[in-house]
């Protein structure tokens, strides 16, 4: 994956060879079903988990303690009279979140330290460093509380933040201590805090919480698997393709990606897509971009090696095509954002009926281009399959155009009546999923798992 965003200025290349394209009439999205009310028991039950308050006793290991800094508490906008509580909830989440932004670190570092003064056993799921992890931790309990308001947009996002936070290792039970913390931290954060604030927020967390501890009591598969690397191959300084055998396959679709351990970074678990259907094998490969002061990612390209067990969480993410559509497909990847898209054709190559598709393929340099030879393999055998590759930075790359991603697919075709599926960084996302809006595709057509975290 490329480091940095594609940008959407540059200049614009031909398009790819297409399959036809047959006009369809739009898929209905199914109706969506309300988020369950929230318990009536509040999250901060008297006596088991008191409330923290702003100072707790003992900030747990390496998490530091905030200097308290009295700040000005403005009056929080009111809520209007339309508004549901759940539009309200997520509202006001919403608002006190921008304020504690401006400390995430310090917010997740006091986060961390009521978290394990209330579950010291929760302490040994975290690596040494705490900030970063209770961050990523932070960012998927407030990202769901901050749509309870939206349950279409809600109920897909659950899955692949439950699926983490088993890998993680959190039990169910642990959902209490984690809203309490959180709601602490907040309460010591946010400049706007105040009871109503705060009923918000518990009523948020219970909204999103609850469905995610009920999914990881039921869930009945283990949480992790292990694997063992039996390949690793250096692209270029930042980039390596590994292979990893699993003790057993791991059952998972095409295009979804998992969350790994490995044994240089332990604790510290990151979303891998695998570029290879799933194979009766069961070996997973892997396409690597070290990121700039990256803590997992440059260790897998420098460090990693054969012989090394990794820990495998469950499979997640919303990339997928249908095998009962006949709807043709564009797929449109940055950097490794191209493995999922590969595994993507390579089971539809097993198909019966595959879907007409087009991929664009998107690098600075030609060596971004990591499944651009197999994509072409396999579009030389199957003529459902059109390919085109672009690249920013190598105007003479003779297997690319030149320009950026955006620009590319735009004018390589009128894309309005496609399922459209894209995968890379946020930046490229952003930029290729406008540039669609912008040309008639319709929002509920486009589906991505960004590459962030
Ligand atoms: C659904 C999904 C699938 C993914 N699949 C792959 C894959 O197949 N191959 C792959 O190489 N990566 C993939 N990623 C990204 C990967 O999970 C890590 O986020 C990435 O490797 C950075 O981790 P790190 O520990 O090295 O960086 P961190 O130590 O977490 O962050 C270091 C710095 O890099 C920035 N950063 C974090 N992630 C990215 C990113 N993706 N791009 C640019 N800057 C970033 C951070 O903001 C921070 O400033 C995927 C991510 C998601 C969400």
């Amino acid at each position: 994956m490329s480091a940095e965003p594609l940008s959407p200025d540059g200049p614009a290349g031909p398009g790819p060879t297409s399959p036809g394209r047959a006009g369809r009439a739009p898929r209905r999205l199914a109706p969506v079903r309300a988020v369950p009310p929230p318990p009536t028991t509040p999250i901060v039950r008297s006596g088991r988990h008191a409330a923290p308050d702003d100072t707790p006793g003992e900030p747990a290991n390496e998490a530091p303690a905030p200097a308290p800094t009295p700040r000005p508490r403005p009056t929080p906008a009111p809520t209007t009279h339309a508004e549901t509580a759940e539009q309200h909830a997520a509202r006001r989440v919403r608002q006190t979140w921008t304020e504690v932004e401006p400390h995430a670190d310090e917010h997740a570092d006091w986060f961390a330290a009521l978290l394990f003064s209330l579950a010291p056993e929760v302490r040994a799921l975290f690596p040494a460093r705490v900030t970063e992890p209770a961050r990523r931790l932070l960012r998927s309990l407030v990202l769901p509380m901050s749509t309870v308001d939206r349950p279409g947009e809600l109920r897909p996002m659950l899955e692949p933040l439950v699926h983490e936070h088993r890998a993680l290792g959190l039990r169910a039970e642990q959902y209490e201590v984690l809203g309490v913390a959180l709601i602490g931290a907040m309460r010591r954060f946010a400049r706007s805090w105040d009871d109503a604030t705060e009923h918000a927020w518990v009523r948020a967390f219970s909204l999103a919480a609850g469905p995610m501890e009920q999914a990881v009591r039921a869930a009945a598969a283990p949480a992790v698997a292990e694997g063992t690397v039996v390949g690793h191959r250096r692209l270029s300084w930042d980039l390596a393709v590994l292979h990893v055998a699993p003790d057993a396959p791991v059952p998972h679709r095409a295009g979804q990606y998992l969350t790994v351990e490995i044994p240089q970074r332990p604790r510290m678990w990151r979303p891998l897509s695998p570029a290879t259907a799933p194979r009766p094998d069961g070996l997973l490969e892997f396409h690597v971009r070290a990121v700039e002061g990256g803590w997992v990612s440059r260790a897998m390209v420098a460090h990693a090696a054969p012989g090394d067990r990794w820990r495998l969480g469950p499979p997640a993410g919303r990339l997928g095509l249908d095998p009962r559509s006949t709807r043709e497909v564009l797929m449109v990847a940055g950097g490794t954002g191209g493995a999922p898209v590969l595994a993507l054709c390579e089971d539809m190559a097993r198909w019966a009926r595959p879907r007409p598709c087009t991929v664009f393929v998107g690098g600075r340099v030609p060596e971004d281009l990591t499944v651009l030879d197999r994509l072409q393999e396999l579009a030389e055998q199957h003529p459902w399959l059109g390919v085109a590759a672009v690249c920013e930075d190598d105007p003479l790359d003779e297997r690319s155009q030149p320009g950026t991603l955006p620009d590319a697919v735009v004018r390589g075709g009128d894309w309005s009546r496609h399922d459209v599926l894209l995968s890379g960084s946020p930046g490229m996302i952003r930029a290729t999923a406008s540039a669609l809006l912008v040309d008639g595709v319709s929002l509920d057509r486009i589906t991505y798992d960004p590459f962030t975290d």
